[in-house]
């Protein structure tokens, strides 16, 4: 039998974190590495392995995957002196699950093929709790063959996986489509409770009518049913990520000469949300501000 690849995953974050305890589990070598001490001993704890620097690690593994906060923190990893592109050898396949532009992929893909190294830029989709599951959707582009090599890797990952051409930053452009609208339904769900609790609805009475009619979403599913409802808004997503990708829509919209007209003033909007002290906390959280806004009763009755 063919030996299982060894893998370093970088940045064990809310999404990191379950992509890579979903690897160990699948029985591949998992080195694990982040900032945070806390989230590599989590890792630890269920057999991963840490305290290897970067530089040295990408050394003795055959994968290198990421998953980071912001492009700067990619950029960073992937081209800093002491980062992977720097000190990896040609055998290498790099693939980043973080949510960048496609101008970065496309850099850190040029890098990466002037040593001979593979690289994919592969955004996700689905949550953490698609993370948890793996049942993510992944949105690949780069090299056709090394999506392939790669599949047994991403298929413990996802669910829906789609290799999305040949350019590094594709599966970029289309994940950032994605989160746009996440912006738009996330403050359209805010606006929308909020505005039926003053009207002295039951926000559950809403959310099961909306739940079979077309105002339904599966963002409104995932920020009413584990947030608004829950009364919890610990970052699955935080606002701070979510404003950092309406940027990177809006850049994106700006350099092929497109109009956002709601994205505009959805960055706006978020922007203040992180201003008030919302930017750590789940992008649901908005939900708090329209509340604040309407000076509303903490519980309305149908
Ligand atoms: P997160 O902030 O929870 O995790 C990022 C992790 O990276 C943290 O643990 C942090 O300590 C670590 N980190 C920061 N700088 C580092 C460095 N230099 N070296 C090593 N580790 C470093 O973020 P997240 O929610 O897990 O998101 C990760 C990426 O996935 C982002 O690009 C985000 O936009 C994207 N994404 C998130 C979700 C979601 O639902 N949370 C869904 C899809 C895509």
């Amino acid at each position: 039998m063919q030996q299982k690849k060894t893998i370093a995953f970088i940045g064990l974050g809310n999404m990191g974190l379950p992509m890579a305890s979903n690897l160990v589990k699948a029985g591949y070598s998992v080195y694990g590495v982040d900032t945070n001490p806390n989230t590599e001993e989590k890792l630890s704890q269920i057999g991963g392995k840490i305290d290897v620097p970067v530089e040295l690690l990408v050394q003795q593994v055959d994968f290198v995957l990421t998953s980071l906060p912001t492009p700067q923190v990619v950029e960073t990893v992937y081209l800093g002196e002491k980062g992977i592109i720097k000190n990896a050898p040609s055998s290498l396949t790099l693939i980043d699950f973080s949510t960048i532009s496609p101008k970065l992929n496309e850099q850190v893909y040029a890098a990466a093929k002037e040593k001979g190294i593979d690289y994919l830029g592969a955004p996700v989709s689905g949550s953490v709790s698609g993370a948890i599951d793996g049942t993510l959707t992944i949105m690949a582009g780069g090299e056709k063959r090394v999506y392939e090599q790669s599949l047994p890797i991403l298929e413990v990952l996802g669910e829906n996986l789609f290799h999305l051409g040949e350019s590094p930053g594709t599966g970029t452009v289309i994940k950032l489509l994605n989160n746009l609208m996440i912006g738009f339904y996330t403050q359209a769900v805010a606006e929308g409770v909020a505005l039926g609790e003053q009207l002295g609805v039951n926000p559950d009475t809403i959310y099961d009518v909306l739940s079979v009619s077309f105002g339904q979403s599966r963002v409104y599913e995932r920020n009413y049913k584990s947030f608004i409802a829950q009364n919890n808004y610990e970052a699955g997503f935080s606002t701070n990520l979510l404003l950092k990708d309406l940027k990177l829509a809006k850049q994106m919209a700006l350099e092929s000469g497109s109009q956002l007209p709601i994205g505009d003033q959805l960055i706006d909007l978020y922007t203040n949300a992180a201003d008030k002290g919302y930017g750590q906390m789940d992008m649901s959280s908005v939900y708090l501000i329209m509340k604040e806004l309407n000076n509303l009763n903490p519980v309305s009755q149908s």
